[in-house]
């Protein structure tokens, strides 16, 4: 299949078609690198997604029921269609998120392949538990899918994330109804091309484009869906814990960060340089595990910023298709505008502007781009709102600790708690620091090496539950246990 991805009218996935919104109502799909349109995408309301619900709960008995190796042969062939899509894939990707090409090509995609391989296979594994009651009974305990479940996402890893969450419901038995993010619709919608051609049959998976308090709430609501898997930030995870808890619906959060790095004197220098700069821009510092408060030992203090900034004064911000870009658009002009008033607040809190601090200009095609230059402020308490708040995009904070108690003091004094980084050679400090910070994911000595076994999530309001590895698929089933009298 060959994708043109310009100009794309993008029609939602309901019952193994593609159709229109109900309504007809359509919203424009801008390029953040450029300004222009580039689409339309469905404004979807509460009757598509009555629609993609029963086209899923229709779809449940047949895919529930098929076994896992019925279900793993189709996703296999999914993922072997995104891989050979991949350019397409990373194109449209770069050009509706303002991300560099090269990092589509290299990551986004890549991995969006990699999810559904892994899920595909690892349902396979899945094993259920057994106990000889002895003498008189045998337990033993059935993971059974959870019926129609709804998969929302976010727009800063677009088919990533996506197919991260909807491979594992779909390798479990679940049908799905998934909402990408009406920021970054384009490859949810080449997606939902490949499952058709895939063969997968009519309302196992739907997708429904539109808006988050229309379109995502009328899913979050829906009777009928049994289980809600969300990944966005904390303001609407908290929206739909409230409207989720009183129908005891499940449900899995995958909130925002606001993540330590955490730099020690007894670092291997370029090694923590090198990976600081990586943890806090890249993708536009648009990475809900980027580094965004850098907290480094007093001893090395000058001599890392000197370094630091250097590094990130050398990233090339640009057109993301070029391959020598390093910092590509930031998503969307409201977001471009929440960042730069972001840094305008770092500014009245008495921050001072080490590197960047505004907008990029950039030559036609990209003058009416959403470029912010890689900003680094200092002279920050650890207290004020910038220390404190996601800004999601590419601007850090530099702070002194002197001590490992100050280090852990700064690293979890905040209301979230997905990740951190650590660089030290010392073993043992490392450990220390890693059990005493309150964050689901510690890195050491290394940022963003992920191993697809291993449990994703946050702490504190960075969210609830686990993804990654068995866990999501425990996510997308319940257990039932039978006892047997012998
Ligand atoms: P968002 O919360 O605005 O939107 C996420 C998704 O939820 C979108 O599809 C949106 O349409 C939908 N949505 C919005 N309101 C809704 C509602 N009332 N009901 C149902 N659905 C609704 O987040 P965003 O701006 O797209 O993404 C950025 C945020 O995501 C950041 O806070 C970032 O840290 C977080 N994030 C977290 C992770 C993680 O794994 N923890 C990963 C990526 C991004």
């Amino acid at each position: 299949m060959v994708f043109i991805v310009f100009m794309e009218k993008i029609l939602n996935y309901i019952n193994g078609g593609l159709q229109e919104p109900v309504c007809k109502q359509f919203m424009i799909n801008t390029s953040p690198a450029t300004g222009q349109i580039i689409g339309q995408i469905p404004d979807s309301d509460a009757a598509d997604v009555a629609l993609a619900v029963q086209a899923a709960a229709q779809a449940f008995p047949h895919w529930s029921a098929c076994g896992v190796q019925e279900r793993s042969k189709i996703l296999l062939k999914l993922a072997d269609l995104v891989e050979k899509n991949l350019d397409a894939l990373a194109e449209a990707e770069s050009l509706d998120n303002g991300k560099p090409l090269k990092l589509a090509r290299t990551v986004d995609i890549p991995r969006a392949v990699q999810n559904i391989q892994f899920y595909a296979t690892a349902a396979m594994h899945l094993h259920d538990e057994a106990y000889y009651t002895e003498p008189q009974a045998i337990n033993y305990t059935r993971r059974e899918p959870l019926g129609v479940v709804a998969c929302i996402s976010p727009w800063n890893l677009p088919l990533y994330l996506f197919t991260w969450k909807i491979a594992p419901a779909l390798a479990a038995g679940c049908t799905v109804v998934a909402k990408p993010s009406e920021v970054t619709p384009l490859t949810a919608f080449l997606f939902s091309k490949l499952c058709i051609e895939a063969g997968l049959p009519a309302g196992v998976l739907n997708i429904v484009h539109g808006l988050g308090h229309k379109a995502g709430q009328a899913l979050v609501e829906n009777p009928d869906v049994e289980a809600i898997s969300f990944t966005g930030g904390t303001q609407t995870g908290k929206k739909i814990a409230q409207i989720v808890a009183p129908r005891f619906k499940k449900l899995s959060l995958e909130l925002g960060g606001k993540n330590p790095n955490i730099v020690f004197e007894d670092c291997d220098f370029e090694k923590a340089v090198q990976g600081s700069v990586l943890a806090a821009f890249s993708n536009q510092g648009q990475i809900c595990l980027c580094g965004s408060r850098l907290l480094v030992q007093k001893s090395i203090y000058d001599k890392f910023k000197q370094a630091f900034l250097a590094k990130a004064a050398a990233l090339k911000v640009g057109n993301p298709a070029l391959s020598e870009v390093q910092v590509g658009a930031v998503v969307s002009e409201g977001h471009y505008n929440k960042i730069l008033s972001c840094i305008k607040l770092a500014r009245e809190e008495g921050g001072k502007i080490l590197l960047g601090g505004g907008p990029v200009q950039l030559p036609a095609p990209n003058d009416k781009g959403f470029f912010i230059a890689p900003t680094v402020i200092e002279g920050l308490s650890q207290e004020c709102r910038t220390n404190q708040e996601e800004i999601f995009g590419p601007v850090v904070t530099l702070m002194p600790f002197e001590t490992e108690e100050e280090a852990l003091q700064y690293a979890n004094g905040t209301e979230y708690g997905l990740a951190a980084t650590i660089w030290t050679e010392n073993l043992k400090r490392a450990h220390r620091i890693a059990h005493g910070i309150k964050s689901g994911i510690v890195w050491v000595n290394c940022w963003l090496l992920r191993d697809l076994r291993t449990p994703f999530g946050g702490m504190k309001q960075s969210g609830v539950g686990r993804e990654g590895g068995f866990e999501a698929l425990r996510f997308f089933t319940e257990e039932k246990n039978i006892c047997i009298k012998l």
